[in-house]
Formats: structure tokens, C-alpha cells, sequence
């Protein structure tokens, strides 16, 4: 069988989620891979300053596989361009999953079973609305 090495030494920079993976991944390929990292590595799960947004508070928002997430909102996402200054009006009335400035004009995504009111198009889910749906769920 043919070799699969391609090199005897590389090096990957930082120790990170990113650096341990790519170390993991390019272990098959070369006799050794060296990992430079700034700070000391502790043995214990603690934070430490060259992850200082480990601090943030983290947690597990659904598992379970995202396509099956984002067919369960097809049919309920909807999509309408809006002055920006409605959307505090549309907040109140709908459940408002995102709201994005593009080319001047504020567009919003609404979660509902039927078309919200007049205006509204019917838009294919993605993950961000994933994301924010279980964000809004989670604060009713
Ligand atoms: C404020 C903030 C909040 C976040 N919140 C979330 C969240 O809620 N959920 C989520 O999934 N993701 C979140 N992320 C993103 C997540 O933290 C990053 O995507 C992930 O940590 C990136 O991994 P990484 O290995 O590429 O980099 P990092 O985890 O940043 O690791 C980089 C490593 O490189 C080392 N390093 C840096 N410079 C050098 C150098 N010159 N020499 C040697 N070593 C060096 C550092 O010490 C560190 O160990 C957040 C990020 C930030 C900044």
C-alpha cells in the first residue's frame, strides 16, 4: 500500500479547538506534528488567556441534526422588508426572528403558522432562523 505520508514535520499554531483539530487531522500525514502554543496548557477543563471567550457563558441549544431543525420550521418562516422604524411595532405583534439592514432596507423574518399579515412572502428556512426560534422559544 502506498505511502500516505506527505511531509516529516509541520506545524500548527495554537492550541485551540481549530489548531488540536487540524494536529488531529494532519497526524496521518506526517511522522510528526508539532503544536506552538502561548500558553501553558492546564490539565484541568479551566480558563485560561488565550481563550478569553471561554469566560462566556455557553450552553447546549438543541441537538439532533440541523436539517431536521430546519424542516421543522418550513412553512413558518416569513420575510417582508420594513421601514426600520416599525420594527419595534412588528416586535410587539409578531414573533420576530431576525432583522437584517440590507441596501437601506430592513428586513425581517417573523415565525408564524400562516401568513402574518398582507406583504409577507413565504421564505425557505435556514439555521440562523433555527438558531433565533429556539432563542425566542426558550425566553417565552
Ligand atoms: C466573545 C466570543 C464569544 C463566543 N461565543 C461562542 C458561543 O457561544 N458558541 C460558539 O460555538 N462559539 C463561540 N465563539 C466562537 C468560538 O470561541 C471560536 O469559534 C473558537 O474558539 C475558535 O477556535 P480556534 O481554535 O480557531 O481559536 P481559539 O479557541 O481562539 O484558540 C486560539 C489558540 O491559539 C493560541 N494563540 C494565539 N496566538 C498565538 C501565538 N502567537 N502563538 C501561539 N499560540 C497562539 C491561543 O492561546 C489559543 O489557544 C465565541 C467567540 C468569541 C470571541
Amino acid at each position: 500500500m502506498a505511502s500516505t505520508l506527505v511531509g516529516k514535520k509541520a506545524v500548527v499554531i495554537g492550541a485551540g479547538m481549530g489548531g488540536l483539530t487540524a494536529a488531529g487531522a494532519l497526524a496521518d500525514f506526517f511522522d510528526q506534528v508539532i503544536v506552538l502554543e502561548r500558553d501553558t496548557l492546564p490539565s484541568e477543563p479551566v480558563h485560561r488567556a488565550g481563550t478569553p471567550q471561554g469566560r462566556h457563558v455557553h450552553g447546549l441549544l438543541l441537538s439532533g441534526q440541523p436539517s431536521d431543525a430546519i424542516r421543522a420550521l418550513e412553512g413558518r418562516v416569513w420575510q417582508r422588508a420594513v421601514p426600520t422604524t416599525a420594527i419595534e411595532d412588528y416586535r410587539r405583534r409578531f414573533t420576530v426572528l431576525s432583522t437584517r439592514l440590507t441596501g437601506g432596507r430592513s428586513i425581517i423574518h417573523v415565525l408564524a403558522d400562516g401568513r402574518p399579515e398582507e406583504g409577507f412572502e413565504s421564505v425557505p428556512p435556514d439555521l440562523e432562523d433555527v438558531y433565533f426560534g429556539e432563542l425566542r422559544r426558550r425566553a417565552a
